[in-house]
């Protein structure tokens, strides 16, 4: 999952959106220096399925439509990227090999969707993709906790929660009040302990009669399915821990011993070691330099955040700190996306940052 997108946070996503569509308008990323779009994109999605017209939905900038995943891959096949595999860019990378631009997909956790709904498309276009699998999802003791928490929201009348320091009660009976206790709950919640976070989203589910279990089931791969992914030729299950802990909110060794273990889940199950990993939540509050090193010396090839941009010849210096382009909810439109892959806002976005929008 990512949090990054959760720019609701600092600013409505409509003044971002409309920050990005009014560049579209005027035409300035048409100009921006090429080098600003680097040599590639790194997309990073989580579910895609279709909008189920939900007015309290915090968690829909974690999910796409399949018909926006299909006019992504048309968009920037039309600006002359090619879609290939996350392994074949990370080697051209390496190499050095800067030839036409590169796009490659990745979805994060291992959510249902990506096998029932992304597949067919990715197949229909003859795209390559990547799952990055939280093993603790098919393995069933993973919890999907932001799901939950907007479950727990969107079914109860008042929401209390007790966390040290900071005693929240709020009145959540209409969308907008569900909203406020979800931005005021949600980053709460955040600055936990991972531990103490999970434990009290648990009482938080079992208060409002949801099981984090049930839910696992009902929106994760299942070993199986992720077997079927992994043979399929246009697909790469690929690494992003056990449990979904933040890993710099982890000691050193709790931080080691949840990506091993995942990594020995999925060579249990799959076959193979994995080569590539992606940080949960991958923020920098979730992922920095120690996290990025130890990556490093597990081996992996890559490693992806979730800080925003665009894959520069730089990266090719530190493998496993490489930024993605979140395909967003909230943004599912293709003049912001021809915005975002000009690099614009990203070499914009101290002065947007002075504004309040990042
Ligand atoms: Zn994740």
């Amino acid at each position: 999952m990512n949090e990054t997108a959760r720019i609701s946070r600092d600013a409505s996503p409509s003044l971002m959106g409309r920050t990005l569509l009014a560049l579209h308008a005027s035409g300035a990323h048409r100009l921006a220096p090429k080098s600003l779009a680097g040599i590639g994109v790194i997309f990073m999605l989580h579910r895609v399925r279709e909008d189920d017209g939900a007015a309290f939905a915090p968690n829909r900038i974690l999910e796409i439509t399949p018909s926006f995943l299909e006019e992504t891959i048309g968009t920037v096949r039309e600006l002359g990227y090619t879609c290939m595999s996350l392994d074949e860019a990370v080697t051209r990378l390496e190499k050095g090999e800067h030839g036409e631009r590169f796009a490659v997909f990745t979805l994060d956790d291992g959510y249902k969707d990506n096998l029932t709904d992304a597949l067919p498309v990715f197949e229909r276009h003859d795209v390559p993709f990547t799952v990055y699998l939280t093993t603790g999802l098919p393995d069933g003791h993973a919890e999907i906790w932001w799901v939950a928490l907007e479950r727990a929201i969107a079914a109860a009348n008042a929401m209390r929660i007790a966390l040290p320091g900071n005693e929240i009660s709020m009145f959540t009976r209409d969308v907008n009040e569900k909203n406020a206790a979800w931005n005021r709950i949600y980053w709460a919640l955040r600055k936990l302990p991972e531990h103490e976070m999970r434990t009290e989203v648990r009482k938080q589910a079992m208060m409002h009669g949801i099981d984090m279990a049930t839910l696992t089931r009902e929106l994760a791969m299942s070993w199986d399915d992720v077997r079927t992914l992994a043979a399929h030729p246009l697909a790469s299950i690929e690494a992003h821990t056990a449990n979904h802990f933040a890993q710099k909110r982890l000691s050193s060794s709790e931080a080691r011993s949840d990506i091993e273990r995942g990594v020995a889940r999925m060579e249990a199950e799959l076959g193979y070691r994995p080569q590539h990993f992606s940080y949960p939540y991958g923020d920098p509050g979730s992922a920095d330099e120690r996290d990025f090193a130890l990556a490093e010396a597990l081996g992996f090839r890559s490693a992806t955040t979730t800080r925003k941009g665009l894959i520069q010849p730089r990266h090719a210096k530190r493998m496993t700190s490489l930024p993605r382009l979140s395909l967003n909810g909230d943004f599912q439109d293709r003049r912001m996306l021809e915005v975002l892959l000009s690099g614009l806002p990203f070499a914009l976005a101290k002065p947007l940052r002075s504004l309040g929008i990042d």
